[in-house]
């Protein structure tokens, strides 16, 4: 690891990966909080997949789970469901016993009380009225009750899905809501239920990627996102490989199905597991069961992809500063850094 030393004598890059070695490495996995959720998004692959249709546990299946988590050495949980915010108390025990984020709709506001620096994502889909038409038929302004919901809060982020053909929207979405107080994570809407036109990934992101780049310059301090990562994601190109099962990070290592490809030798993140809401079973990865990974462009597979390939990015110290920016990307929007 030579040009590793090299590279860290620039005293910028020597700073970030310093403050990355001190929080730790991470020991990740998603759980389901809930199967049930107060919307039925177009295209929610949690819903597409029948990832619901699952055995409601009780309590003490929970508290169990928790403890085994602590005992394998689980120190990241991503919080996701169904709706995480119909149970805020299974929240606040994740809270209180790992380092976490939580992805939500915003239309139940998380409270401070017990969760006072929670990572929020709270997800979008487009402006008012793409929103409202892609998620609730458009008879409700959600995006308006979750700009209220977190106004200037700073737990809270956007996490902004856009589908190909509405990269139009993308610089006012972004200016509502940086005026709101916030900052945005961009992900890039898959169409699961084949909506088709400009909701079709096969489109292509070309002019989503221009966008995010161009948003990126305008409000660099409010924008979770390099463009070396909005390329990555958007091309599922990295560094010569091309995204998709073969390659992806983030794969439950006690799930059957996966075992070939785990010893294919192709690198994984050995600690993950994606858990559904029966706090027992996992399933492939945390968005699908069977999906075709052509129609993968999860921002969060996407970091664990980067994350785990730094021996890739360290032919250049342009590689490798653009490794370290996401690493310290994903540890900035999760809190974990200087705690
Ligand atoms: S809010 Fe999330 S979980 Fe609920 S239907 Fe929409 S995408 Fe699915
Ligand atoms: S859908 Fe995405 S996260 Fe799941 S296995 Fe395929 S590439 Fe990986």
């Amino acid at each position: 690891m030579s040009q590793l030393k090299s590279y860290l004598e620039d005293p910028f890059l020597y700073k970030l990966y310093e403050e990355i070695r001190r929080a730790g490495s991470l020991r990740s996995i998603s759980v389901d909080l809930t199967s049930e959720c107060n919307l039925r998004c177009k295209g929610c692959y949690y819903f597409e997949e029948g990832m619901d249709k699952i055995t409601i546990p009780d309590e003490k299946d929970f508290d169990d789970f928790i403890e085994r988590e602590k005992s394998r050495g689980t120190n990241f949980v991503t919080i996701v469901g169904g709706e995480p915010s119909m149970v805020i108390p299974r929240v606040k025990k994740i809270y209180n016993n790992f380092n976490c984020n939580v992805a939500t709709n915003g239309l139940i506001k998380i409270p401070y009380e017990g969760l006072e620096n929670l990572p929020i994502g709270v997800s979008i889909w487009g402006n008012q009225e793409t929103d409202s038409s892609m998620r609730a038929n458009g008879k409700r302004d959600l995006f308006g009750e979750a700009l209220t919901n977190y106004k200037e809060d700073p737990r809270a982020f956007w996490y902004y899905a856009v589908a190909p053909g509405y990269a139009n929207e993308i610089e006012e979405v972004v200016t509502t809501c940086v005026n709101n107080g916030n900052r945005v994570l961009f992900n890039y809407y898959s169409d699961l239920t084949g909506l088709g036109g400009k909701h079709d990934y096969r489109e292509g992101f070309d002019e989503v990627r221009k966008e995010i780049d161009r948003m990126i310059e305008m409000y660099p301090d409010k924008i979770l996102m390099t463009s070396y990562f909005n390329k990555v994601i958007s091309t599922g190109e990295l560094l010569g490989e091309k995204w998709g099962y073969d390659v992806c990070t983030n794969l439950s290592t006690d799930y059957k199905e996966n075992q070939e490809r785990l010893e294919e030798g192709n690198l994984f993140n050995p600690h993950f597991r994606a858990y559904n809401a029966d706090f027992s079973t996992t399933r492939r990865c945390c968005t699908g069961v069977d999906r075709s990974c052509d129609s993968c462009f999860d921002t969060w597979e996407h970091f664990s992809w980067v994350m785990v390939n730094l021996k890739k990015h360290l032919g250049s110290k342009e590689d490798f500063a653009n490794w370290l920016t996401t690493m310290y990307l994903f540890y900035f929007i999760n809190g974990l850094l200087n705690k």
